[in-house]
């Protein structure tokens, strides 16, 4: 087993790691700071587009699309130390136009869409110049079960006819918004798995309203945000349809494939750095005429945050590896694992840098409440812990039907 990157994934990390070191964490801070000083956060400051088109020059653009046509040829395995280094940073990942929910909607549009579709979302997605928006749960159900879904998409004719309430669909308050998917209900008499269709919108269509934007512990994660949105009536063209009705729950479950580990790929940055964090807050500061780094059990915190950092990125890179040779159906258990560990070793070690930050560590003088938030909001938006343990314990179990009792 070779442990090391390939000669690619190597130069796109010495490019992106330098890129991020050089361009993006000199002006985050200030980025930050500036935006949160303004009344309506809603918006994209100039240094956002000029870092998007150095990115762009330097050919770090969409590298999360493992083929050449749309990308440049890194495999998922490749694309996961990059993608980790991106989870260092709140901005790197739509600099490089590698952030949620585009990837997975660019993916969908990619697999699923038709020449059409893809001409009019997807070629403007892939070069950043508008964002999009995935709107599949519900407030009124449980939507942990995408078979669940009551809001509907009603064939009229040459018309899709949507109606219903989502809510923590991610990204609508950016104001390059400009389309997102919509999964509704068409046919509630077929088969439980084909009753779903997924439908493209345009943000602007008549009856779209966004209702509210939803805080995650108070943090709106301006300027992409996530809201929820009532759908009035609203009369899209049925070619906005993807892939043909009843293809919802197929998409859903492509859609949260491989995409879905980009997550937990970046989940590995974000540990790294609140444990970077921990460390040098730890060694630097005194207390009862120690650094905090010799006080109590501090060392063995930063020993476990290590150990299980270092747990989680193998974990992280066998099912990329995994997703590479045989496909997401193939790593299913693997996909599940990861997704229920990485965001719990994040939250865990960004908890512990907090406490050693003292106060500091809950206030917005850091990064690591933000951090927290996104973490803790990851054991949910990528799918419910007990969704993921229960399709591990199901496929574990397989191994011994024989002596299950009925
Ligand atoms: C920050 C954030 C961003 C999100 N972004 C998006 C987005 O862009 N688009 C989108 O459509 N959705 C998004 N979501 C929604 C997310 O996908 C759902 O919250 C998630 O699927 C769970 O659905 P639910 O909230 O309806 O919880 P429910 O389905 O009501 O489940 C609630 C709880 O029930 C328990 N439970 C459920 N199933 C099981 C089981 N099988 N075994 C044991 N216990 C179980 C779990 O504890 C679970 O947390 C986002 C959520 C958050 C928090």
């Amino acid at each position: 087993m070779d442990f090391q990157h390939s000669a690619q994934a190597q130069d796109y990390i010495q490019r992106l790691g330098a890129f991020i070191r050089d361009e993006i964490e000199p002006v985050e801070e200030d980025y930050l700071r500036e935006l949160h000083s303004l009344e309506n956060k809603w918006v994209v400051l100039p240094i956002i587009d000029e870092l998007k088109a150095k990115a762009k020059a330097a050919g770090l653009w969409n590298l999360f699309f493992p083929n050449e046509e749309h990308g440049v040829g890194l495999s998922n395995l490749e694309y996961a130390p990059l993608a980790e280094l991106t989870g260092r940073s709140f901005i790197a990942p739509e600099v490089f136009n590698c952030n949620a929910p585009d990837t997975g909607n660019m993916e969908v549009l990619e697999k699923y869409g038709t020449a059409e579709q893809q001409e009019q979302w997807l070629k403007p997605l892939m070069a950043g110049e508008i964002r999009s928006a995935f709107c599949m749960t519900e407030p009124g159900v449980a939507s942990s079960d995408a078979t669940n879904m009551e809001a509907t998409a009603t064939i009229e004719g040459d018309e899709v006819v949507l109606n219903g309430r989502k809510w923590w669909s991610t990204g609508i308050g950016h104001p390059n918004c400009k389309v997102g998917i919509f999964m509704g209900l068409t046919n509630p008499e077929a088969p439980r798995h084909q009753q779903h269709s997924m439908v493209l919108f345009p943000m602007d269509a008549e009856g779209v309203t966004i209702e509210r934007m939803l805080p995650v512990f108070g943090h709106y994660d301006e300027p992409y945000g996530h809201g929820e949105i009532s759908f009035d009536n609203v009369r899209v063209p049925i070619t906005n349809m993807i892939a043909g009705p009843g293809r919802g729950f197929e998409i859903a479950q492509g859609r949260l494939g491989p995409g879905r580990i980009h997550h937990c790929m970046r989940l590995i940055g974000m540990a790294e750095k609140a444990l970077e964090l921990m460390c040098i807050r730890a060694s630097q500061r005194t207390a009862f005429r120690k650094p905090l780094v010799n006080l109590g059990g501090n060392r063995d915190i930063i020993a476990n945050a290590r150990m299980n950092i270092e747990q989680a990125r193998l974990l992280v890179l066998k099912a990329a590896w995994m997703i590479d040779k045989v496909g997401a159906a193939g790593a299913m258990s693997e996909i599940s694992q990861i997704k229920v560990i990485a965001p719990n070793m994040a939250q865990q070690i960004i908890d512990a840098a907090m406490q050693i930050h003292g106060g500091g560590g809950l206030s917005d003088d850091f990064p690591l409440t933000g951090m927290f938030a996104a973490a803790r909001a990851l054991r949910l938006a990528d799918g419910p812990d007990e969704v993921h343990r229960g399709l591990i314990a199901k496929i574990e179990l397989l191994k011994y039907k024989k002596y299950m009792q009925d």
